[in-house]
């Protein structure tokens, strides 16, 4: 796919399951770029983008509990406001 799309549902639906990828440096920089740039156009995404539910995920996928270090849970929401500022 090439050219500046706007957003439609069903990206919105393709955002957010893949938006823990993202968080978590698993995707490549073309991915990561078209997640970050529909999240900072898209507010939809970002009301129902949990932040929590995000910490908890990444959690238990890199330490297999969901108990938050302070460090992961900071950093995450680092970067959700830097989304939400652009
Ligand atoms: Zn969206």
């Amino acid at each position: 796919m090439t050219g500046a799309e706007t957003p439609a549902e069903h990206d919105c639906e393709q955002v957010l399951t893949r938006v823990y990828e993202f968080l978590d440096h698993e995707l490549d920089e073309a991915s990561g770029d078209a997640i970050r740039s529909h999240l900072a156009a898209c507010e939809p995404c970002l009301d129902r983008f949990d932040v929590e539910q995000a910490v908890k995920a990444l959690v238990s996928r890199c330490c297999g509990n969901d108990k938050a270090p302070d460090q992961l849970r900071s950093k995450v929401l680092l970067r959700i406001s830097e989304l939400s500022e652009s």
